[in-house]
């Protein structure tokens, strides 16, 4: 047995490892089919079985009303923010943005390339460490969406609450806190996520879109951008990611074994509940995110003096505590502890933390 470590990536991130041992067990043959899951049709119904399994769990696991489309497509939340505007945004409209952070300014600074973009809210005027509260947002009624980042992974913003957008459809990237717990998707227009941290390894982007809002997209929208074709082709208009769908597949499986959404929200919540408390308990470590605001998913937290980073780093190595460093554009410390980051990997985290406290502080 190889021994695994705790693994506090932003992305791609911790698997379960139940998952992987799956994939492991069935990697030659898959279901005695003589080969593996990557070298088949993805028209095979072999494969259109996985697929449509795949759909289902993920249905049932966030209570996907029937009519809403789930999309698996390619290109990662970033080719989204370009997607967005080009299947939503006719030209002569606008599309009102709130700005929480990294991400989010790269989907505004991408939509803007196809049309007039108004930053309904931002958090600047807070340093990012505050979510402004909807009282404080311009929204345009004539908009033709509000977009919006459920969780910024880099500077570990999380809205604890759905923006309320009228009858203008409210799209959010959630690529770092879907399924960590319940959410009403009811309330979207769209939602999607790129698959590398809660849902599989990387090279999908799955989205959930309302039926009534496909086939708008801009005639000069490439084929494979638009929404419509996608749901159209069951996301097979070309060769999708089959791996990536199957191993997600998997996850959303080990996920209803969990208690659903459900069971990761009240394992989350003590997770995060533990480290914030430590941090906040001790004079050594910092997280400036203000309470209501703190993301459950992404932790970062900062040092008593940032020259001991390097060897908080090298501590944590050797006790196989991996990638806790900060993004690189902010610096300082990061603890990613999505769903397949298991309690016990916190507890280490903090144990070492209390640890090297007591050594230098
Ligand atoms: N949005 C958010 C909130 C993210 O965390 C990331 C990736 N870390 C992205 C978008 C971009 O995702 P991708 O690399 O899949 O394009």
């Amino acid at each position: 047995m190889t021994k695994r470590a705790y693994n506090f990536c932003a992305g791609p991130a911790a698997l379960p490892e139940a998952v992987l041992q799956q994939a492991q067990k069935e990697l030659l043959d898959w279901q005695s089919k003589g080969v593996s899951i990557m070298e088949m049709s993805h028209r095979s119904d072999e494969f259109v079985g996985v697929a449509n399994q795949a759909e289902q769990d993920l249905r049932d696991l966030l209570s996907i009303p029937e009519h809403y489309k789930v999309l698996f497509m390619q290109g990662g939340a970033s080719q989204q923010f370009a997607q967005i505007p080009l299947n939503f945004l006719p030209e002569s409209s606008s599309a009102d943005y709130i700005d929480t952070g990294i991400w989010s300014r790269k989907s505004i600074d991408e939509a803007r390339r196809y049309g007039n973009i108004n930053v309904a809210a931002s958090a600047k005027k807070y340093d990012y460490f505050s979510i402004p509260g909807q009282n404080e947002w311009q929204l345009n009624k004539q908009a033709a969406y509000v977009h919006y980042t459920t969780n910024e992974t880099i500077g570990g913003l999380q809205f604890d609450w759905i923006p309320e957008s009228g009858d203008v459809p409210l799209v959010a990237d959630m690529s770092s806190d879907i399924l960590s717990r319940p959410v009403d998707v009811s309330r979207f227009g769209m939602i999607y996520a790129g698959a590398q941290k809660n849902i599989g390894p990387s090279g999908l982007v799955v989205a959930i879109v309302r039926e009534d809002l496909l086939g708008k997209a801009r005639a000069s929208c490439p084929t494979m951008l638009d929404y419509k074709v996608a749901a159209d082709n069951g996301s097979m208009y070309n060769t999708p990611p089959t791996f990536s769908w199957y191993l997600s597949g998997l996850v959303f499986k080990w996920l209803k074994e969990q208690g659903g959404v459900e069971g990761m929200a009240k394992l989350n919540f003590e997770k995060q509940r533990l480290l914030y408390e430590y941090i906040d308990k001790s004079d050594f470590y910092t997280n400036p995110i203000s309470k209501s605001a703190r993301s459950w998913m992404n932790i970062p937290f900062r040092l008593a003096d940032a020259r001991l980073e390097q060897a908080f780093l090298a501590g944590a190595q050797e006790r196989a505590l991996l990638n806790l460093q900060g993004h690189r554009s902010v610096g300082g410390m990061r603890a990613s502890i999505y769903n397949a980051v298991p309690m016990a990997a916190v507890e280490a985290l903090i144990d070492y933390m209390r640890a090297f406290e007591k050594e230098k502080a």
